[in-house]
């Protein structure tokens, strides 16, 4: 067992090393793949003996070894909770092997698209269509569309991109009429849809309502605090991911009666 936790947690790293890796691409248009990884300040490319994540962070004291830039915490930060994120899905379905492969490949994506929504208020397209591409693969080892025959679960899943793409779109408008501005971004509503084809309609649900909880939880922390002001939006998609995330773990279902049981039970 320690040794799957081990080599979980390494792929983790890994993954989370090409998080950064398109946090820092995708939002300039470059490609997620090529050049090799450099500094941004002096251009000198970078070792594969510095880019071990955490630990070449750790050695090199945070800074470039040829221009002492800084290297930033967000890098050695996100590798981390991409490791822990896929720590958790990898013992949570052990031994479902094919759904662990492409779940844990989703992280990057969702760490990818929380960043940039944090940073820039925008989902890049990119991002959000490779995650609906995976949910696709994903259908035949999924745990969560349990129909009996894989046309069966296809469909769950279709219908779960459907529903949450008409979800959200319906949300935006009624949005934008009781606000009069944008209140939900497209991004946030073609997110919805990606999620949608990987958890099903009930998945949807369930990731509105707790992304919707998490987000009105981080508002209320951030007003309190006097960051922003009660009418500065706050970026959805991060929720969004954090929501859908929860589902991939424990699977709409158990989350819903988890709900249930709490809230109808003396
Ligand atoms: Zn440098």
């Amino acid at each position: 067992m320690v040794f799957q936790d081990l080599l979980s947690f390494l792929w983790g790293l890994c993954l989370g090393s090409f998080a950064n890796v398109l946090i820092h691409r995708v939002p300039q248009g470059q490609s997620w793949i090529r050049p090799r990884s450099h500094c941004p300040v002096c251009h000198i490319p970078i070792a594969f003996y510095d880019n071990i994540p955490i630990l070449s962070f750790l050695r090199l004291q945070g800074l470039c070894r040829h221009c002492r830039a800084p290297i930033g915490w967000r890098y050695p930060t996100v590798e981390l909770l991409c490791a822990l994120a896929t720590l958790w899905l990898w013992t949570q379905w052990t031994p479902r092997w094919g759904w662990i492969l492409l779940s844990t490949t989703a992280m990057p994506l969702l760490l990818s698209l929380t960043a940039i929504d944090l940073k820039t208020f925008l989902l890049p397209d990119s991002l959000t269509w490779t995650l609906g591409a995976l949910g696709l693969l994903a259908i035949p080892f999924s745990p969560i569309l349990s129909g009996p025959l894989l046309p069966i679960q296809a469909l769950q899943a279709l219908w779960g991109g459907l529903a949450g793409w008409a979800l959200m779109r319906f949300l935006a408008w009624i949005g934008e009429r009781l606000f009069q501005k944008e209140a939900l971004g497209a991004g946030d509503v073609k997110l919805m849809a990606a999620i949608g084809l990987w958890v099903g309609w009930k998945g949807v649900l369930v990731t509105l309502m707790l992304a919707s909880c998490l987000g009105a939880f981080y508002g209320l922390i951030l007003i309190l605090g006097k960051k922003i002001h009660k009418r500065d939006p706050i970026p959805f998609g991060p929720f969004l991911a954090l929501g859908f995330y929860f589902n991939l773990l424990f699977s709409p279902d158990r989350i819903l009666r988890l709900f249930l049981i709490n809230i109808f039970s003396p």
